[in-house]
């Protein structure tokens, strides 16, 4: 059975020690509470060793090469990351895509390199809001998904969770109604089952993204093909966060 997950995406916030510590509080007031799901932080590459090994949090990079090793400056492997401890890497975020020029063929090395170095990928689909108002929402999120992801056995795409997030819902406050989201995430399982077959499809992981927050999560996660969410704004406050992860 898939499984829930409510995963935070930090981007470029919180130094080494603000997110050392925010780590340690979120997990001691999750301490004791009954959570009905997997509750990940991704943090900065820096951050990810400190995080993984001071707490039991699931952590996730926010990204990683598209090349295995070498003469990259700058840049940090799925090796690398896997060897923090982190276990998720979030990839093909749309700020990577439209502020670093991340394509579906970057984006589908990157996934393979993660998953030959035992890390789950946290696949980021979306629209943007021209896309949506020109009625093409759905063609391109499927061409997003095909292109990067279906040329994977099954057996690797079953390591895979996906992020449905609406470009014009990140940062900016408005967020997809619940019937806009379980409508895309329904298309997109559907997507999966013609590929990979129902049970793959029934197995994987479906996050939104987009404005998510303790005000809208019961009601978004409630929805039959919503099993989560990536939080960006309201996961960098543990007081914002926790509210989202008892959306469930
Ligand atoms: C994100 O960056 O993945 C995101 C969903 O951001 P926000 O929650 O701030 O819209």
């Amino acid at each position: 059975m898939r499984k829930n997950i409510v995963a935070g995406n930090w981007k470029m916030n919180k130094n080494l020690q603000e997110g050392v510590a925010f780590a340690k509080d979120l997990e001691a007031a999750l301490a004791g509470k009954a959570l009905k799901c997997d509750v990940i932080i991704g943090t900065p590459f820096i951050h990810l060793a400190s995080v993984a090994s001071s707490t039991k949090l699931g952590v996730a990079a926010q990204n990683c090469a598209d090349k295995a090793s070498g003469a990259y400056t700058g840049e940090v492997s799925a090796d690398m990351v896997a060897s923090t401890g982190a276990k998720y890497v979030i990839l093909g975020h749309s700020e990577r895509r439209t502020y670093y020029g991340e394509t579906d063929a970057i984006l589908k090395e990157k996934v393979l390199l993660a998953l030959a170095n035992g890390l789950s990928p946290i696949f980021c689909i979306g629209e943007t809001k021209d896309e949506r108002e020109k009625n093409v929402h759905f063609d391109v999120v499927k061409k997003q998904t095909v292109d990067a992801l279906f040329e994977l056995s099954a057996e690797d795409f079953s390591k895979i969770v996906i992020a449905y997030e609406p470009v014009w819902a990140i940062g900016t406050g408005l967020t997809a109604t619940s019937a806009q989201a379980q409508e895309m995430h329904a298309y997109i399982r559907q997507t999966i089952a013609d590929k990979y077959g129902k049970e793959v499809a029934d197995n994987t992981s479906i996050l939104y993204g987009g404005s998510a927050n303790g005000g809208n999560a019961k009601e978004l996660f409630a929805c039959p093909d919503i099993d989560g969410g990536l939080i960006g704004g309201a996961s960098l406050d543990v007081e914002k966060f926790i509210p989202v992860i008892e959306g469930f």
